[in-house]
C-alpha cells in the first residue's frame, strides 16, 4: 500500500514535497487555501522581483548614454507593470498546477488543520473534507509581522504585501526595516523615481551582512539620494495631511508620502489545530524540526518558514524535496542532508548582492583562519562593456587545503554568479577547481576564476 501523504500549505516546500513524494511513489493530497506557489508566488519572490525588473530596466535607459545611446528617461507605466506581475504569476501558478497534477498530486482548494495524529480536516467553499494520513506535512509559511505600534491601513501605511503596487505610487517612501526585504523595497522604489527615506535601527544597513558588502549598498543607496536614518527605532506613526510621519525612538521624525513596514515575518501556526497531534511550536510560533525537517511528533514534518530555518524559498523547496525522500525510504548514501550554513543568497538590489557559506565576520569570531581574495569588476572586461563596473567577487578558503568555504559577490548578476562558489562551497571544491575551469570570455564569471587566483 502507498504512503498517504498530506501536505498542507502549497508554497516551494509544500508544492516540492508534493511533486517529488507523488514521483517517488506516494499518494499524495495538497491542501492549498489560496494559490499553489504560495506566498513565494502570490506576495514575495515573484512580484518583488518582477517589479525590481521594470525598474532595474528604468536605471540602465537612464544610464544607456555611456553605452552610445540617447539618454531617455521611461516613464513607469503601473497599469502595465501591475498586469505584468500577474501575468507571471498567472503562467507560474498554471505551470506548477499542471506539473502537480500530472504527477497525481490531489489538490483540495481548503483551509486544512490537524483534527488527530493521522488526520486532516479541510473546510473547502463547498463543506468539510476529512483525510487520512500516514504522513503530514505542514508548510503554511509565514506573513509579515505587524508591530503593535501601529496599524497598517493599506493606503498610507503598508505591508509588503500591500505594495504591488500601493493604492497610488509614493512620492516619498520612508521604509522601515534595513535587512534584505527593506532595502529591496528601498531599491524599487528609488529606482521607480520615488523619494526614500530608510529607517535603520543600528549603524549599517544589512545588518547580518559582510560590512563592506553593506557598505557598497550604501555607498550606492547615497549616490541615488536615498536618506538613511540610522541608529533610529521606529516608534509609532501618525497619518498627516501630507502623509505620514515616522516617529523614531531618538526623538528623529521621518516624513513621507507613504510608509512601508519590513520588520520581518511570523510563522502561519496558529490555527492549525496543532496540540491534536501533540505538535510542539516554540515561543514564537514555529514548529521546531530535526535534521529531516520532522517535528517532535515523528510522522509529521514542517518546512518552509514555518520551520523557523532560513527564510528563503530556495530553502523551503530543498526541505520538501528532502522531506519527500526521507518519507518514502529514499534515505539511502546519496542522500545528502541539507546543510543550511551552505545556502546561497542574494539580495536583488542595484548592484546585486550574493553570497554563501563562511563569511568573513563569522571566521574571526571563530579564530578560524582563512585566505581571503577578492576581484574588482573594475578589472573585468565584460563589466566595462556592460558599463556597470561597480563591485567585486570575495571568495574565501581554507589556506592549508584551498577548499572553499564561502564568497561574495556584489555588483551585476551577482544572483546567478554566485553558483559556481554555491557549488564549490557544497562538493568542497578548491580554489584550484575554480582556476582551472575554461571560461567564456568576455564574462563576468572570469573574475570568479581572478578572484580564486
Ligand atoms: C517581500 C519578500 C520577498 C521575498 N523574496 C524572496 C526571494 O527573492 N528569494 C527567496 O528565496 N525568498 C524570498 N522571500 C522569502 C520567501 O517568500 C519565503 O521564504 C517562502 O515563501 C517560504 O515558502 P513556504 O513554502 O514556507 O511558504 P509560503 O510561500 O508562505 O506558502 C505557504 C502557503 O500555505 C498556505 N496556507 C497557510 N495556512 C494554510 C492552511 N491552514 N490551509 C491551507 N493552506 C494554508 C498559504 O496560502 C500559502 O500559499 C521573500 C519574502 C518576502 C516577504
Amino acid at each position: 500500500m502507498s504512503v498517504r501523504v498530506v501536505i498542507i500549505g502549497g508554497g516551494p516546500a509544500g508544492n516540492q514535497a508534493a511533486t517529488h513524494a507523488a514521483r517517488l511513489g506516494g499518494e499524495v493530497t495538497l491542501v492549498e487555501r489560496e494559490i499553489v506557489g504560495g506566498a513565494a508566488h502570490l506576495w514575495d519572490c515573484i512580484p518583488s522581483k518582477t517589479m525590481i525588473a521594470t525598474g532595474g530596466a528604468r536605471s540602465f535607459a537612464a544610464r544607456a548614454h555611456a553605452m552610445g545611446l540617447f539618454p531617455r528617461e521611461a516613464e513607469v507605466d503601473g497599469v502595465a507593470l501591475v498586469q505584468r506581475v500577474a501575468e507571471i504569476e498567472e503562467r507560474i501558478n498554471r505551470s506548477i498546477t499542471e506539473l502537480l497534477t500530472s504527477q497525481g498530486v490531489r489538490i483540495i482548494k481548503g483551509t486544512g488543520r490537524l483534527k488527530g495524529p493521522r488526520e486532516v480536516v479541510v473546510e473547502t467553499e463547498t463543506g468539510v473534507e476529512e483525510l487520512a494520513a500516514d504522513t503530514i506535512v505542514l508548510s503554511t509559511g509565514s506573513r509579515p509581522r505587524i508591530p503593535d505600534w501601529c496599524e497598517p491601513d493599506g493606503e498610507r501605511v503598508l505591508t509588503t504585501r500591500q505594495a504591488y503596487p500601493p493604492p497610488e505610487f509614493p512620492e516619498h517612501l520612508v521604509v522601515i526595516g534595513s535587512g534584505v526585504t527593506g532595502v529591496e523595497f528601498v531599491h524599487m522604489f528609488s529606482s521607480f523615481g520615488a523619494e526614500v527615506t530608510l529607517v535603520v535601527s543600528r549603524q549599517q544597513v544589512l545588518p547580518l551582512k559582510d560590512a563592506e558588502v553593506a557598505g557598497a549598498l550604501e555607498d550606492d543607496f547615497i549616490r541615488r539620494g536615498v536618506a538613511l536614518l540610522k541608529g533610529a527605532r521606529a516608534v509609532g506613526i501618525d497619518r498627516t495631511a501630507e502623509g505620514v510621519a515616522v516617529r523614531c525612538d531618538d526623538g528623529r521624525v521621518a516624513r513621507g508620502s507613504h510608509a512601508l513596514l519590513c520588520i520581518g515575518s511570523v510563522p502561519n501556526s496558529e490555527g492549525l489545530s496543532l496540540e491534536a497531534a501533540g505538535v510542539e511550536v516554540d515561543d514564537a510560533g514555529y514548529v521546531p524540526v530535526n535534521q529531516h525537517c520532522q517535528s517532535n511528533v515523528a510522522h509529521i514534518y514542517a518546512a518552509g518558514d514555518l520551520s523557523g530555518k532560513l527564510p528563503l524559498s530556495s530553502v523551503a523547496a530543498m526541505q520538501g524535496r528532502k522531506i519527500a525522500e526521507h518519507v518514502m525510504g529514499l534515505h539511502t548514501r546519496e542522500h545528502r542532508h541539507l546543510d543550511y550554513e551552505k545556502a546561497a543568497s542574494a539580495i536583488f538590489t542595484e548592484p546585486e548582492i550574493a553570497d554563501v557559506g563562511l563569511a568573513e565576520a563569522d571566521a574571526f569570531a571563530l579564530g578560524r583562519k582563512i585566505r581571503v581574495t577578492k576581484m574588482p569588476f573594475a578589472a573585468s572586461a565584460k563589466a566595462l562593456i556592460n558599463s556597470d563596473p561597480r563591485g567585486f567577487v570575495k571568495i574565501l578558503s581554507d589556506p592549508a587545503t584551498g577548499v572553499v568555504l564561502g564568497g561574495s559577490i556584489v555588483g551585476r548578476h551577482a544572483a546567478e554568479l554566485i553558483s559556481v562558489i554555491a557549488l564549490a562551497v557544497t562538493c568542497n571544491l578548491k580554489v584550484t577547481d575554480i582556476v582551472d575551469s575554461l571560461l567564456v570570455h568576455p564574462t563576468l564569471s572570469e573574475a570568479l576564476a581572478d578572484a580564486a587566483e
